[in-house]
């Protein structure tokens, strides 16, 4: 259970990080969030949250579109994140969620002239999509945000109205995940995590001008797929019925990880199972996260402190 949160400038019980009705993001979506995971190495005692830096830079880039104005530093952040996290002693999976929102209470719709707060907590979490192996997709009647309207490149938290709409229609129309088109009628993304594609041994995923959120795991993914398994990365638009035809598909994000897309509309996507290309990313990427692959360990930051973290400082 969760006991602690950073909230007005320090860590303080969770029963104390409580905010007004009147609060000016709760009345219009003015506001912006980060999504980080934690991952407990048993064998090291060690948790190591997966690309801090990055996440916050992200955060604060979000922020800068709403006209946000923080004291704070990426590293100041994911100091206070460790410091969250040491509080909370977690020795299983978890998940980071720090808030920047326009903190007046007040009416009136507007981003200038506002307070801007922040607040982090963390909570266990295990899978986000269970069917992480083979998720059953269909391509949703909602369109992604535009970036006309509200940009889909940050986490803004009003456009998660958006994201909730594709994912529900989904689930209760009996499947596992909504993938979204933009404007345009390319496909953009799933309704929390960036889309890949292979064929032919190629691996594709939509352009961050095609309305994405500018995903820290669809950059990992890019990264390894061409590093290690020397696979041709190309970024372009992608329509709709590649997948269908398409050989392998996969959704990313902190909470998807890697999720297979085992159909897309009632079609099988390749034979319907889990694909090569796509086994060997969750694979290496669950080495990665977990502190098992040298190569990429500068992505991780240890959360509790031993003679050599302390040595190391933080990176990622
Ligand atoms: N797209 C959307 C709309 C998301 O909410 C998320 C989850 N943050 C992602 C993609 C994946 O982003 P990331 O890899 O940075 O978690």
């Amino acid at each position: 259970m969760t006991r602690f949160a950073f909230f007005n400038g320090a860590i303080r019980p969770i029963e104390e990080a409580r905010i007004s009705v009147m609060t000016h993001a709760f009345n219009y979506g003015t506001g912006c969030f980060g999504g980080l995971r934690g991952y407990w190495n048993a064998d090291q005692r060690q948790l190591y949250v997966f690309r801090i830096l990055d996440h916050y830079r992200r955060f604060l880039d979000s922020g800068q579109i709403l006209l946000a104005h923080l004291d704070y530093s990426p590293e100041d952040l994911a100091a206070f994140t460790l410091e969250l996290l040491r509080a909370e002693g977690w020795q299983e999976d978890c998940y980071i969620r720090p808030l920047l929102y326009k903190a007046d209470e007040t009416i009136g719709v507007r981003l200038h002239n506002l307070r801007d707060a922040v607040t982090i907590f963390s909570i266990p979490m295990g899978r986000y999509i269970p069917a992480e192996e083979g998720a059953r997709a269909c391509v949703s009647s909602w369109r992604r945000v535009d970036d006309t309207a509200i940009p889909a490149r940050g986490k803004l938290i009003g456009s998660y109205a958006n994201s909730a709409l594709a994912k529900s229609e989904a689930v209760l129309n009996g499947f596992d995940e909504a993938l979204v088109l933009n404007q345009d009628g390319h496909l953009a993304e799933g309704s929390a995590a960036n889309l890949f594609m292979v064929r032919n041994g190629v691996l594709y995923t939509p352009p961050l001008s095609s309305n994405v959120l500018e995903g820290i795991t669809r950059r990992t993914i890019i990264q390894m797929a061409r590093e290690v398994l020397g696979l041709d990365v190309i970024e372009r638009e992608i329509d709709r019925t590649e997948l269908y035809v398409a050989d392998e598909a996969f959704l990313c994000g902190t909470g998807a990880q890697i999720t297979a897309l085992a159909s897309v509309d009632h079609r099988p996507v390749g034979n319907g199972k889990l694909g090569p290309v796509t086994k060997s990313l969750r694979d290496l990427y669950f080495r990665v996260v977990r502190g098992q692959e040298s190569r990429y360990r500068h992505w991780l930051t240890p959360v509790f402190e031993t003679e050599q973290t302390a040595k190391e400082g933080i990176t990622g």
